[in-house]
Parts: C-alpha cells; sequence; structure tokens
C-alpha cells in the first residue's frame, strides 16, 4: 500500500464504522482522493424506502462536490467487511465518470487490508459522460 493508499484505507475504515445499514447489514466506507490532494471519506446510507439508499462512494464524492473540492478524482477506495473486497456498483461507476477519468484508480478492500486496484477505463469502459453532452 502507497502512503496515499494508506491514508484513503485509514479514513474509509473510519467511515465504514458510521455505516446506517439496518437493513443489508453491509457495512461499507469509501474515501476519495482529489486533484487538490484532498480526501473526502463517506459511508452507505440506507433507507427504509430502499430507493433512498446512498453508497459510500456517492456520499464521499458528494461531500467532495459539496466542499468545494476540484472535481477531478484520482483515486478512490471503498472498503467492506465481506472476506472478498466489494467493488463499486454501476450507480456509483456512473458518479465516478462524471467526476473522475478513465486514469481514476479503483481500490477494493477488505477490513483486513486485502486490496485489488483496478484502472477506471477497465471495470466502466465507454463510460456515458460530460462530454456526450456537448
Ligand atoms: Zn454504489
Amino acid at each position: 500500500m502507497t502512503d496515499i493508499q494508506k491514508k484513503l484505507f485509514d479514513a474509509a475504515c473510519v467511515a465504514q464504522k458510521r455505516a446506517h445499514a439496518p437493513y443489508s447489514h453491509a457495512l461499507i466506507g469509501a474515501a476519495v482522493l482529489m486533484a487538490d490532494g484532498q480526501i473526502f471519506s463517506g459511508c452507505n446510507v440506507e433507507n427504509a424506502s430502499f430507493g433512498g439508499t446512498v453508497c459510500a462512494e456517492r456520499v464521499a464524492i458528494f461531500k467532495a462536490v459539496s466542499e468545494g473540492a476540484k472535481k477531478d478524482i484520482k483515486e478512490v477506495l471503498v472498503v467492506s467487511d465481506a472476506e472478498k473486497p466489494w467493488p463499486p456498483c454501476g450507480f456509483c461507476r456512473q458518479v465516478i465518470a462524471e467526476f473522475g477519468s478513465e486514469n481514476t484508480l479503483i481500490h477494493t478492500a477488505n477490513l483486513q487490508g486485502k486490496m485489488k486496484t483496478f484502472k477506471f477505463a477497465d471495470i466502466f469502459p465507454e463510460a456515458f459522460g460530460p462530454s456526450h453532452l456537448d
């Protein structure tokens, strides 16, 4: 793990403990590294209506945007309590496509620090994004 990855992992683990997941019982944490060096974290926040549920990755990204961070995600780290690290879901990949790039690094990890890294373009190729609306 690089120093940045360790910082992302630690931030995601703190957020993971705050997850509101009374329905799935899946506790997820995420952290994003923005182009300006800031790190934002988030946890999944479930809702009794289910449709109101937001994943940890999107919470972290929306926090970064709402706090005024430069809108270029360099790295995303997702941590779950599952043995096999969970990757971002389709909704989160679409949001990463909005604020990241094909070179954004996606790290999936479990609480023991087992980690797998992907280049975003490899897990979400040919993404629909802002350039399609130019
Ligand atoms: Zn998601």
